[in-house]
């Protein structure tokens, strides 16, 4: 989607795919297959970055196992660090989230993701300068997923640093467009962002999501029960008063009777 903008807008584009990030490296090869697929579609040109991981492993991953013991996603990790820590965090809801945000401690994660943005970014500008293009951007910035603040703040970064014009852009209003325009062209769809962390945070998101799920139909049951319980039981004492005042009523009428009864009999006599 970023790049029809970007074309419609009067660019003409290059892509480079710069994505060491990117584990394992069959992940990696079938996503840069479909780019070439969709750039073939859309008819702009594809540049590769250099693939390496253990750059990736160097200056991201060590951030990324510091903070693992932070996100209650990382379950072992996190419980190890829960059990060691003498002062347990009291923030409601970091023990047991409520949101994603919490369950992945985005607050600290983000600063995992930078170190990502930053590497990726800065490879790019790199070969934006060397190869005398006008400016930057990044499609990063169209996913409601990424921490887009800290990539504009990267890409500017990287710009400056590389001498090459930055020009970002808010794609995210776009997410969903793009969304249905690569299953309309039945393109692959991962489902973790890239790196062997968002793996397990991935997996992690979409069990509590499916746990939320479930705990949202079990409260909604369980408020249709009493619902209904309160409702039979409102039934039921309309139900008792009809039939205690219909009781009262035929007692009255038995009363009445045998008064008649009484005074008939009376008249009778007198007679
Ligand atoms: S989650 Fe995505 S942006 Fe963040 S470190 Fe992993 S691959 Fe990079």
């Amino acid at each position: 989607m970023p790049t029809r903008l970007l074309m419609d807008a009067g660019h003409d584009i290059t892509v480079l795919y710069a994505n060491s990030n990117i584990a394992p490296a069959p992940e990696y090869e079938r996503r840069l297959h479909e780019l070439k697929r969709y750039a073939d579609i859309q008819g702009f040109e594809v540049l590769e970055g250099a693939y390496e991981p253990e750059a990736w492993e160097r200056d991201v991953a060590p951030i990324g196992e510091a903070l693992k013991q932070y996100s209650p996603a990382f379950g072992e990790a996190f419980a190890s660090r829960q059990a060691e820590d003498d002062d347990p965090p009291s923030e409601p809801g970091v023990a047991a989230p409520t949101t994603v945000a919490e369950l992945l401690d985005d607050e600290r994660r983000k600063e995992r993701c930078r170190a990502c943005y930053r590497l990726r970014l800065e490879e790019a500008a790199e070969i934006a300068r060397e190869g005398g293009f006008d400016a930057l951007t990044t499609t990063l910035a169209v996913s409601p997923y990424q921490f887009t603040e800290v990539i504009h703040e990267e890409l500017i970064r990287a710009s400056e640093q590389a001498g090459v014009k930055p020009l970002f852009q808010d794609f995210r209003p776009y997410y969903d467009e793009a969304t249905r325009i690569s299953r309309e062209l039945n393109m692959y769809r991962q489902n973790y962002c890239g790196c062997r962390f968002s793996v397990q945070e991935g997996e992690a998101t979409r069990a509590f999501i499916k746990q939320q799920r479930k705990a949202r139909k079990a409260a909604e049951a369980a408020r249709r029960e009493a619902r209904n319980a309160a409702e039979k039981g409102a039934r039921d004492e309309k139900a008792a008063q009809k039939q205690a005042y219909a009781a009262a009523q035929a007692k009255k009428h038995a009363i009445l009777k045998e008064l008649r009864r009484k005074k008939a009999e009376g008249s009778g006599e007198d007679a």
